[in-house]
């Protein structure tokens, strides 16, 4: 054993009383944490409906978007079910600032899926980027912290400069085809040399129709050589 145990009796003191004053709880069920879990609890985190698609090939996700654009392959972490508590991750991620979320859930599911070879040969990770306008208003790319937590898993850098979103606007209550129509074109791709002959990942955070994802995929083509896939945390069409 090494250190002195008696050094370590403050510092759980000292997390004992934080977590008195500033209670933290679990994001899906709402359930006091212990020290141990981070922002899910264990049962919540067991319950979790993971999709596993890692595992199968031609999975749902890989047929969605193969509809509009060629891929190598792609996975989600887990079913986003409208009503579902689960929906909460997404929710305090993107919408209460929760950005730390975004980070661990990319640990997360990178620690869960690496040993089956998914992150083999990728050069370089692109969080689906947002509109500056969008960054400024909610202080940072979601997608870009999940890919953050994904990166310090697996040591894939991340790339977040070489698609940009021209224009923001929301797809809240679009039809697939209008959601399709509406992402077309709202990407710019800078300097894509610097991914020549490179293994994309492209992260977000939630896929619904795949529209955007292939939209993003449409622009960074040009590249030459380049191969992509695709990650989510969430996938809620199927
Ligand atoms: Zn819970």
């Amino acid at each position: 054993m090494s250190g002195n145990p008696t050094k370590k009796q403050p510092a759980a003191w000292l997390h004992a009383f934080f977590d008195l004053l500033f209670p933290r709880l679990c994001v899906v069920c709402g359930r006091l944490l212990s020290h141990a879990e981070k922002f899910i609890c264990i049962t919540c985190d067991i319950n979790m409906p993971r999709t596993r698609h890692h595992l199968q090939k031609n999975n749902a996700m890989e047929k969605l978007i193969g509809e509009h654009v060629f891929i190598q392959r792609a996975t989600a972490f887990f079913y986003y079910r409208k009503g579902s508590n689960y929906c909460n991750i997404i929710h305090e991620l993107k919408y209460k600032g929760r950005k730390e979320i975004g980070m661990a859930m990319g640990r997360k599911l990178a620690n869960e899926i690496q040993n089956s070879g998914f992150f083999d040969g990728i050069d370089a990770i692109v969080p689906i980027p947002l509109h500056r306008d969008k960054i400024r208003q909610r202080g940072y790319n979601q997608s870009e912290w999940i890919a953050k937590g994904i990166a310090e898993v697996t040591n894939i850098p991340v790339n977040s400069t070489v698609v940009a979103r021209k224009a923001y606007g929301s797809q809240t209550g679009l039809s697939a085809p209008k959601r399709l129509e509406n992402v077309k074109n709202t990407f710019d791709l800078y300097q894509p040399e610097q991914l020549s002959g490179k293994h994309i990942l492209i992260v977000d955070d939630v896929l619904t129709t795949g529209a955007t994802v292939a939209a993003c995929i449409s622009t960074l083509l040009p590249v030459c050589d380049v191969r992509i896939s695709v990650i989510v945390l969430g996938i809620s069409s199927i």
